[in-house]
């Protein structure tokens, strides 16, 4: 079989992961040279794929690639997709686990889901050129967890322990941060003062979970403050609301992304709960196995927001070839948002003539990566 990131005899190697080249244009209404079966129908969910923090990660590593020459060092998958990563390796990008694996001196791109200050530290120690391409929103709920440390408070990380953007948050204030998994660890949280604990959450997370590990958490601790404003980014948000929308129409759910990709397993979930027939993840096309689809006329089909939109077409090009012609798709929200490039990479690009600001997701207004 080949592997994810391998160009299929259909499809030629994609010129770049990032910006409008990685997102074709609109999606037609019939599947491509599809024996269409009447009645079958693919509902396509909008917004899926790429979000603005991905775009920007994926966009700095190859920009840094182009700019600076291969290798570049990685540390972590610059963001959970397998296809992503791969491509970007075969680019000259070298991923590693932690930094002490990386050169002293050498170039370093951190990914998408932050990283601790203990990790620029360690960068620092080594001499490191770093790259950093965490999201801002994530670098939004890192400087929220600083505050609140600094006011003493017990923070309540609604999240999955070992994940790296829990990690990356739970490592700016490690002596006031406890994890919360589900709501059934509520009765296990033990904290200094209950009139002093606020919440805060991972970014990628299904939305009703967190409510509910909320309700609960507050029901013991009635004085638990909330964050100033979501952490559950708006791209996790979206694409949960798309496919709610059509899974209760779906005999089955399609969601594309890797396993590790923590919106993407959750899109499965949430599709279940809202009513799909059943929900697979796949990473590409050919993973697709002909048994789920047995009597389905109607195949619901999403991404995760690490997953860029080729393989999105992939799938619909796989399930036009087994008799789903007709594809409609169900739009919830429009987004317009993009991310600049972090600002070394920035400021080396424009020293060199290179303009950093090609647009990225086709007419997205480019916002600073301050974002409150
Ligand atoms: S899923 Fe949300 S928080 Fe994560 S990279 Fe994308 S925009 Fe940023």
């Amino acid at each position: 079989m080949p592997s994810a990131a391998q160009a299929s005899p259909d499809r030629p190697e994609v010129r770049s992961l990032a910006g409008a080249s990685a997102f074709p244009d609109a999606v037609p209404a019939r599947t491509p040279g599809a024996e269409a079966v009447p009645g079958r129908r693919i509902l396509l969910a909008a917004p899926r794929g790429y979000c603005a923090g991905v775009d920007r990660a994926v966009d700095a590593v190859e920009k840094a690639l182009e700019h600076y020459g291969a290798p570049i060092y990685v540390r972590k998958e610059i963001v959970h997709n397998k296809f992503v990563v791969e491509t970007l390796s075969r680019r000259g990008a070298i991923f590693v686990d932690e930094t002490d694996e990386v050169p002293e001196g050498a170039r370093v791109v951190f990914s998408a889901h932050g990283v601790s200050p203990a990790v620029h530290a360690a960068a620092a120690a080594r001499n490191l050129a770093t790259i950093d391409a965490t999201c801002p929103l994530v670098t939004k709920v890192h400087k929220e967890a600083v505050r609140f440390a600094k006011d003493d408070m017990d923070i309540l990380l609604i999240g999955h322990d070992g994940h790296e953007e829990v990690e990356g948050t739970q490592g700016e204030a490690p002596d006031h941060i406890q994890v919360v998994n589900s709501p059934d660890e509520v009765d296990q949280v033990v904290v200094r003062n209950p009139d002093n604990v606020v919440w805060l959450s991972q970014t990628t997370l299904s939305v009703d979970e967190v409510m509910e590990t909320v309700r609960r958490l507050r029901e013991r601790f009635p004085k638990l403050q909330d964050p100033p404003s979501d952490d559950i980014c708006y791209a996790t948000q979206n694409r949960q609301v798309a496919v709610k929308k059509l899974a209760p129409e779906s005999d089955v759910v399609i969601v594309v992304g890797s396993a590790n990709s923590s919106n993407s397993v959750r899109l499965v979930e949430v599709a279940l709960q809202a009513g799909a027939g059943a929900a697979y993840r796949v990473d590409t096309a050919d993973e697709i196995d002909e048994a789920w689809l047995e009597g389905a006329t109607t195949v619901g089909l999403t991404s995760g927001a690490s997953v860029p939109e080729i393989l999105v077409r992939d799938v619909i090009t796989r399930l036009g070839e087994l008799g789903y012609g007709e594809v409609e798709e169900i739009r919830t929200a429009t987004e317009d948002i993009a991310f600049s490039l972090p600002k070394n990479l920035r400021a080396d690009l424009k020293a060199a003539g290179t303009n950093p600001d090609r647009a990225r997701r086709g007419n997205r207004r480019s916002l600073p990566v301050d974002v409150k």
